[in-house]
């Protein structure tokens, strides 16, 4: 299966792209965001694309110049307030070289679980999109909680396919999609091209993957699939961290497909 057809055919995509693709060093990655928006125009020209993005605490947190690992909720909480301004800044001027326009929207946990707020959300989105301009989503950390914060802008990014009735889920990745076991210990790790039901051994390939890479990692890839699956939208996790990540999957063709 060419899965840049699966890419092809939707109609309605969420993208998600997270820090470790567009932040590098601490600084943003210009370079890698211009080839990504290259691809849009080569291959998603006619698609409706909605992009969930982060970065806001990694840019919050070179601004301020904090250099400790060992930040509270709150530190957290100011650094993607200061570093929000920056990731938006930087994708209205990508963007704009290409003759396109962004607009930013934040949300928390609760916003996509209260009906009125979430069809307001899906509502605004549409008229957005009817204007050709690009929705950038990202959590709205300043005001999330602990207990109320997705965390992870994956399952964020599923939500959002499910409240703007997305055809397709693309998470992209730093790996080349879920593997049978840790490709990093295991040598004959194979990639899991298609999946067509996510149970228990789909998780215990995901957590073996995920404390490898550290952060949300496969795991919370896999939970995205699995709550974008249940609203009937496909889900694609793919490497994103080569510049023209589009062109890549048409030559490579390698990911993970949630069908
Ligand atoms: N919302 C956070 C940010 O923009 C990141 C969440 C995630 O890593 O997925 O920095």
């Amino acid at each position: 299966m060419k899965k840049l057809q699966l890419i092809k055919n939707a109609k309605k995509i969420v993208i998600k792209i997270g820090s470790s693709l567009l932040i590098d060093n601490g600084k943003f990655n210009y370079k890698w965001l211009r080839s990504f928006v290259e691809d849009l125009d080569s291959f998603l020209n006619k698609t409706q694309i909605i992009i969930v993005a982060s970065g806001a605490v990694s840019l919050g947190k070179s601004y301020l110049k904090f250099n400790t690992h060992e930040v509270n909720l709150n530190i957290k909480q100011a650094f993607a307030a200061c570093g929000q301004i920056f990731l938006m800044n930087n994708f209205i001027k990508v963007f704009e070289e290409k003759k396109k326009k962004v607009a930013q929207i934040l949300l928390t946990f609760a916003d996509t679980e209260d009906r009125r707020r979430s069809l307001n959300s899906r509502e605004t989105i549409k008229s957005l999109l009817l204007s050709d301009v690009i929705p950038i989503i990202n959590e709205n950390d300043t005001v999330a909680t602990d207990e109320l914060k997705f965390g992870d802008n994956d399952r964020l990014a599923a939500r959002v396919a499910q409240i703007v009735e997305a055809d397709l889920l693309l998470l992209l990745t730093d790996v080349e999609g879920l593997f049978n076991k840790n490709p990093k210990r295991h040598g004959d790790a194979k990639l899991v091209e298609k999946v067509t039901k996510i149970d228990s051994q789909i998780y215990k390939m995901a957590s073996s993957q995920t404390n490898f890479y550290g952060s949300g990692g496969m795991l919370t890839k896999v939970q995205a699939a699995e709550i974008a699956g249940s609203y009937g939208c496909n889900t694609l996790i793919f490497q994103g961290n080569v510049n023209n990540p589009f062109e890549n999957l048409q030559k490579n063709n390698i990911g993970s497909v949630f069908v």
